[in-house]
């Protein structure tokens, strides 16, 4: 879907929902054409994995995401054409934060409904105290306006206005707003005033202040709590179709008689795993039926982990925390799914009337668990075909090291070296570069770095080789070598 329509189009909640609707059948049907069973609400796919979703993103929340950046852009770029028609059109005698009408264009009435939301999340910094001094959020406690409650007036006055030789004038301040924020303003904001350029806005869900849709998208949806078990279900090195199905068996939506039936779906039930039970459960089919047990008991045995009198979640989450040599682990926590999933299929087998023995479960099982090795350790040449000697091998596994000595190699007679490197916290991030100059005995004869700002790893190490080669021109410094570390 060509989502880019979205930033300039507000589709009614209805389209939104028939779209959604789509989706959702898209993604619960086997085949084009059927019917099947919605076994979780669209709107509850749409958080992140670790927040018990897909990862699907609702296409409210990207609207809402997009038209923040129209706002935003509305706010921010004062000298675009657009955002100079925006301004005439709607707010030529009251701040956009004020105008209240609810007509306008389709866009505009979007806009000023995320407004709010926006709004709190951009702060201008005093530059030369042109923002609103009620409306603008310069102090990052939010617009004034709508904090001061009783005190707010609705004017226009700027920032400047309260800054009397580069300091607060707090008799004004208080003339207007109440001590506490007074204070707060006092203590935290530098009342400096540079003429020449206007406060700079600063979107504050990014590190860089640079508006985001995706950072917006975060900001602005729903949250829901993290947790962990989710995190362990949507293990990334796992097939996702194992992944899915563990999820649908933790939040209880698998077509297993006693969840139907937790449903409203009333029928009767019967296991097809065995002849133990008259009734087909979870617990029974994952668990307590015996072939389950015994498939649980084979695998659990030889990592160390006693099954008895557990129930599923709680066997499952063990497997997931077991203590083992970190090789171990990552491919320990992904083994209850395999089994589940061998103990799924065989059950559907049977009751669609083929056969599935004990050794086929096993020997799949077996497959899958290599498939994972094969692609979380590629280096690994041989694995052992059994799981207890996997077990064994991981346990005990040691990575070979490699050494090798790196010296530094002083420059012949008569010259110099240069060494230089650039690193940032992040990329781009605060970054600083560093270069130092040696002779020939390797004795230091300058050395020099500095912070320079925002920049990218390249432009670190750029910038360093750079310094190096100025200092050597300003001190006449000839024929030498650079030596680079470029990582
Ligand atoms: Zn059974």
């Amino acid at each position: 879907m060509p989502v880019y329509l979205l930033t300039a189009m507000n589709p009614p909640k209805g389209i939104i929902k028939q779209l959604h609707m789509i989706f959702a059948r898209f993604f619960w049907s086997n085949t084009a054409g059927t019917r099947s069973k919605h076994w979780v609400a669209w709107e509850d796919l749409c958080s992140p994995k670790e927040e018990g979703g897909l990862g699907f993103r609702s296409l409210h929340d990207l609207s809402n995401a997009l038209f923040a950046k129209l706002w935003w852009n509305f706010r921010v770029s004062t000298d675009s054409l657009w955002s100079a028609f925006m301004w005439n059109k709607y707010c030529k005698k009251v701040h956009p934060i004020m105008e209240k009408s609810l007509g306008g264009s389709h866009s505009w009435r979007k806009m000023v409904m995320i407004r709010e939301e926006v709004e709190h999340n951009i702060w201008w910094q005093t530059i030369n105290g042109s923002s609103s001094f009620w409306y603008d959020n310069w102090t990052k406690l939010g617009d004034l306006y709508y904090i001061e409650g009783d005190n707010a007036k609705e004017e226009e006055i700027e920032v400047k206005e309260f800054i009397h030789n580069r300091s607060w004038d707090k008799h004004k301040l208080l003339n207007h707003i109440s001590e506490e924020i007074t204070e707060c303003i006092i203590d935290n904001i530098k009342p400096e005033l540079i003429e020449g350029r206007n406060d700079k806005a600063w979107w504050m869900l990014e590190n860089n202040g640079e508006f985001s849709v995706k950072s917006a998208w975060e900001g602005l949806r729903n949250k829901k709590e993290k947790r962990r078990d989710f995190e362990f279900i949507w293990d990334p090195k796992m097939p996702f179709k194992l992944c899915f199905f563990l999820w649908r068996v933790w939040k209880r939506r698998v077509a297993i008689d006693d969840n139907l039936q937790r449903m409203n779906i009333h029928f009767v039930s019967k296991c097809w795993c065995c002849d133990e039970s008259k009734h087909e459960t979870m617990t029974h089919l994952f668990l307590t039926a015996s072939i389950a047990n015994r498939l649980w008991k084979q695998f659990a045995i030889c990592a160390g982990i006693n099954i008895e009198g557990m129930h599923l979640q709680q066997l499952i989450t063990k497997w997931w925390i077991r203590d083992a040599n970190i090789k171990l682990m990552a491919i320990q926590k992904a083994v209850p799914a395999m089994i589940m999933w061998a103990l799924w299929r065989r059950r559907n087998t049977i009751k669609h009337g083929g056969k599935c023995s004990y050794n086929q479960m096993k020997e799949q099982i077996r497959i899958q668990i290599h498939l994972v090795i094969k692609l979380q350790y590629p280096w690994i040449q041989t694995i052992p075909t059994e799981w207890q000697d996997i077990v064994k091998y991981l346990n005990e596994y040691k990575p070979k090291l490699y050494a090798m000595s790196v010296r530094w190699v002083p420059p012949p007679r008569n010259k110099i070296k240069v060494n230089t490197d650039g690193a940032c916290r992040g990329n781009p991030g605060q970054s600083a570069y560093g270069f130092c100059i040696r002779d020939e005995y390797g004795n230091l004869l300058y050395a020099q770095g500095e912070d320079i700002g925002l920049r990218t790893n390249t432009e670190a190490e750029i910038i360093a080789i750079l310094e190096a080669l100025r200092y050597c021109k300003r001190v006449g410094l000839e024929g030498f070598l650079a030596g680079i570390r470029l990582s």
